[in-house]
C-alpha cells in the first residue's frame, strides 16, 4: 500500500522547525510494510494544501498529515481535508467534554477559539489525544484515507501509537524487515562496486548504500507477506555481503563505532587511555557517551600546546624539536607516555591540524594518530584535505576509534 506524508506549517518552510514528524512517520510506516512514496511540506495555506492533497492522492491511497489541528486561525488542515473529501464538520461532544475538562482541571478559562478543536469531519474516526487538546482522526472516502495528527512531535507520536497504528494495520499488505550495516575504511563507490554481484538485478531485498560522516552504511531491506519471510531473505543477503566486505563491517545492527569499541573493550577486559591534542577532549567525550565506559576508560590527557605535551605528558622535548609537534614520532611518544602514566592496556593519541589553517608544509585536516597495545606500536596518518574544523575533528575521533577497533579485533594490516 502506497502512502504520502504531508507536513503542514509555514514554520517548516522557514526552516525554524525541522520536519522530524515526516522522518518518524516514514520510519514507522516502512517498518509496518507501507511504501512511503512522497513527503510534501506546505505552509498554512488552504489553497496550496488542497493542491498537495490532490497530488498525494493521485498516486497513493493514504495520506498522513501533521500540523494545523490547533485552535488558532492559521490551523486549517481539518477544514481543508473535510472539504477535499466532500464532508461537513460536526461538533464531537466527547472531544468538547474533554476540552472543557482539560481547562477546568488546570483552573483556566477556555477561550472561544478552543472549541474549534472539538469539530471533526463527519464520518471520521477520532483518535483521542491524552497528550494535548487537539484530537487526531482518520477520514476515509472512496478508497482514499486521510489521517491527521497535531504538529507537536510528542502528540503526533502518541496518537500514532495509540490510534493510527492500529487503524492502519488493516491496510498493510506486506511486512518489512531491515538491517543497517555500518562499515569503515571503504568509500561508498568502492563499496557499491564490490557489492555489484549482490546488488545487480536485486529487487528484494533491496540494498542501499549511504555515506555518513567519514564512513559508509548499508541498508538491507525486504518486504514480504510475513515478517519471517522478510527476515530470512535479509539474513541470507547479509551472509552474501559479509563474504565480500566482512572485513570492513563493524556493526550489523546500526551501532555507532564508539558504542562498538567500548563494548569490545569491555568484552576483552581491556583498559584504555588517550592523549589528545587537536581533538581537545572530543575523543574522551565520544567514549564516555557510551554507558558503562567507566569500566574500560581510564583517562585522556588533553595536551594542546607543545609545552604541555612535554610537561604534563612526558613527551621528550628533543623528539618535538627534531620531528615537529605534528609528526608520527610525537604521536607515538604521546601514546607511550599516556600508557605509562595511566597503566592502560591500550593507548591512543592524536596530534594534528584541525584547521581551517595549518602551519607551512602541512594541510588542514592532517594528523597523526599514535597507538600502543601490548608489543605493538605505530601510527596512522590522516589527511582529510579539508579546511573544515568541525568536520576534521569529528573525523579524527572516528579514525582514533577505528584504530582501536582494528587493533583489538586483530584486523590491523
Ligand atoms: P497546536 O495545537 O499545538 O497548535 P497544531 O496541530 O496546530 O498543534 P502546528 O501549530 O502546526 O500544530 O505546530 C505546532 C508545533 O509543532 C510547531 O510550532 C512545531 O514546533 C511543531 N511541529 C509542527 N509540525 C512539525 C513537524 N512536521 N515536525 C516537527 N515538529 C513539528
Ligand atoms: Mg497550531
Amino acid at each position: 500500500m502506497r502512502v504520502s506524508i504531508i507536513a503542514v506549517g509555514t514554520e517548516l518552510l522557514f526552516g525554524q522547525t525541522v520536519n522530524t514528524n515526516a522522518a518518524y512517520l516514514s520510519e514507522q510506516l516502512n517498518l509496518m510494510g507501507f511504501d512511503v512514496m512522497y513527503h510534501f511540506v506546505v505552509g498554512d495555506n488552504p489553497k496550496r494544501l488542497k493542491e498537495k492533497l490532490i497530488d498525494a492522492f493521485q498516486d497513493t491511497n493514504i495520506a498522513l498529515l501533521t500540523g494545523g489541528l490547533g485552535p488558532t486561525q492559521d490551523d486549517i488542515t481539518k477544514e481543508v481535508v473535510a472539504e477535499y473529501m466532500g464532508t461537513d464538520m460536526y461538533l464531537n461532544e466527547d472531544v468538547r467534554y474533554d476540552l472543557v475538562d482539560f481547562f477546568n482541571k488546570r483552573g483556566k478559562e477556555m477561550t472561544e477559539n478552543n472549541l474549534k478543536q472539538a469539530y471533526l469531519p463527519v464520518g471520521s474516526t477520532p483518535f483521542y489525544n491524552a497528550t494535548g487538546t487537539a484530537p487526531g482522526f482518520a477520514l476515509e472516502k472512496n478508497g482514499k484515507i486521510a489521517i491527521c495528527f497535531p504538529g507537536p512531535p510528542v502528540e503526533m507520536r502518541w496518537l500514532f501509537e495509540n490510534g493510527a497504528r492500529q487503524y492502519l494495520e488493516d491496510y498493510v499488505d506486506k511486512k518489512m524487515y531491515y538491517r543497517v550495516i555500518r562499515t569503515i575504511g571503504i568509500g561508498e563507490s568502492d563499496l557499491e562496486t564490490l557489492l555489484l554481484p549482490v546488488i545487480d538485478g536485486q529487487t528484494d531485498p533491496t540494498i542501499a548504500t549511504y555515506a555518513k560522516e567519514g564512513e559508509c552504511a548499508l541498508r538491507v531491506a525486504s518486504q514480504r507477506h510475513s515478517i519471517n519471510e522478510a527476515k530470512a531473505a535479509v539474513l541470507e543477503t547479509l551472509k552474501e555481503i559479509d563474504d565480500i566486505i566482512g572485513k570492513y563491517i563493524y556493526s550489523y545492527d546500526d551501532k555507532d563505532l564508539n558504542d562498538v569499541v567500548v563494548n569490545l573493550l569491555k568484552e576483552k577486559n581491556l583498559k584504555l587511555s588517550a592523549a589528545e591534542s587537536c581533538t581537545g577532549g572530543m575523543f574522551a567525550s565520544s567514549v564516555t557517551d557510551i554507558p558503562g565506559a567507566s569500566e574500560v576508560f581510564i583517562l585522556s590527557y588533553v595536551t594542546y600546546t607543545a609545552n604541555s605535551k612535554i610537561k604534563n605528558l612526558g613527551v621528550r622535548a628533543s623528539n618535538i624539536e627534531k620531528n615537529g609537534v605534528v609528526s608520527p614520532e610525537v604521536a607515538i611518544d604521546m601514546a607511550l607516555c599516556a600508557r605509562e602514566k595511566s597503566g592502560s592496556d591500550i593507548s591512543i593519541s592524536i596530534t594534528g591540524y584541525a584547521g581551517p589553517e595549518a602551519d607551512t608544509g602541512y594541510s588542514a585536516g592532517e594528523a597523526y594518530i599514535g597507538y600502543v597495545y601490548g608489543g605493538i606500536q605505530g601510527y596512522l596518518k590522516v589527511n582529510t584535505s579539508r579546511n573544515l574544523r568541525e568536520w576534521n575533528r569529528k573525523y579524527f575521533v572516528l579514525m582514533m576509534l577505528k584504530t582501536i577497533y582494528l587493533l583489538i579485533t586483530d584486523k590491523m594490516e
